[in-house]
C-alpha cells in the first residue's frame, strides 16, 4: 500500500449555491479510487443527513477536546458551527489506497495547504450572480436574514478563489464534473503521488545492474 503522503488531497470548495456537494457525489459515483472525507462539526443533523456518513456530529466540549489534542488536520468556525477534518480521515484513504476530496470551507483549504502542501485547491464558481441568487433563493431551506448572511458569506468567500490551483466554473455539471476528473487524474502522475513507483524502480535497476554483465566505463 502506497504511503499516506502519496495520496492526493482535493480540496473543494465554493460559495454556498456553487453546486459543489452536488460534484463531490458526482466524482465519487465516477471513480472509485476517491474517498469522501467526512468532517466533524457541532452543527445539528439536517433531515436525512446520516452521522458517520455526511458528518460526525459531535458536541462542541468533543470538538474542543480533539481540537486541543490536535486531532484536526485543519478547523474552521462556519456560521457559528465548529468544522474540521479529523486526522484519521487522511491515514484510512492511505489505508484503503483511495484519495481523498474535502468538501470544506476557504478558511480550511488554505489550512490544508500548508499543513500539505501538495494537496489540490479547486474553487468551484458559480456561473453567474442569477445563478447563484436563484440556487440559494430556491433552496427554500433559508430565507431572509439567513439567506443575507449566506450572500454575505459568499461574497468573502470568492475573494479566496484566487489563492486557489484551480477554478472551475460550474455552468453545466457534465462539464465542471469532467474538468475536476482532469484536475484529479493529472494530480495522480505528480512526483509525490509515486514515490513509492518510482524508489522500487530504481532499486530494481541497482540490482540488475549490479547482478549483470553490462560493461561499466
Ligand atoms: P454545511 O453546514 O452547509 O454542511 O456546511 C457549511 C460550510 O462548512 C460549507 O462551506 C462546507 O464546505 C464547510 N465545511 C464542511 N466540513 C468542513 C470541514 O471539515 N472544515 C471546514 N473548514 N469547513 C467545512
Amino acid at each position: 500500500m502506497s504511503p499516506e503522503a502519496e495520496r492526493v488531497l482535493l480540496v473543494l470548495s465554493a460559495p454556498t449555491g456553487a453546486g459543489k456537494t452536488t460534484i463531490a457525489r458526482r466524482l465519487l459515483e465516477a471513480d472509485g479510487a476517491l474517498r469522501f472525507s467526512v468532517s466533524h462539526t457541532t452543527r445539528p443533523p439536517r433531515p436525512g443527513e446520516r452521522d458517520g456518513v455526511d458528518y460526525h456530529f459531535v458536541d462542541r466540549a468533543v470538538f474542543e477536546r480533539r481540537r486541543e489534542l490536535g486531532e484536526f488536520l485543519e478547523w474552521a468556525e462556519v456560521h457559528g458551527n465548529l468544522y474540521g477534518t479529523h486526522r484519521s480521515e487522511t491515514r484510512r484513504a492511505a489505508v484503503e489506497g483511495r484519495d481523498l476530496v474535502l468538501d470544506i470551507d476557504v478558511q480550511g483549504g488554505l489550512q490544508v495547504r500548508r499543513a500539505w502542501p501538495s494537496a489540490v485547491l479547486v474553487f468551484i464558481l458559480p456561473p453567474s450572480l442569477e445563478v447563484l441568487l436563484e440556487r440559494l433563493g430556491a433552496r427554500g431551506r433559508e430565507a431572509g436574514f439567513d439567506l443575507r448572511r449566506r450572500l454575505e458569506t459568499a461574497a468573502r468567500e470568492l475573494a479566496f478563489a484566487q489563492q486557489y490551483d484551480y477554478n472551475v466554473v460550474n455552468e453545466d455539471l457534465a462539464v465542471a464534473v469532467g474538468e475536476v476528473l482532469c484536475i484529479l487524474r493529472s494530480a495522480r502522475t505528480r512526483p509525490e503521488a509515486r514515490g513509492v513507483r518510482r524508489r522500487q524502480l530504481a532499486d530494481a535497476l541497482e540490482t540488475w545492474l549490479r547482478s549483470s554483465d553490462v560493461p561499466g566505463e
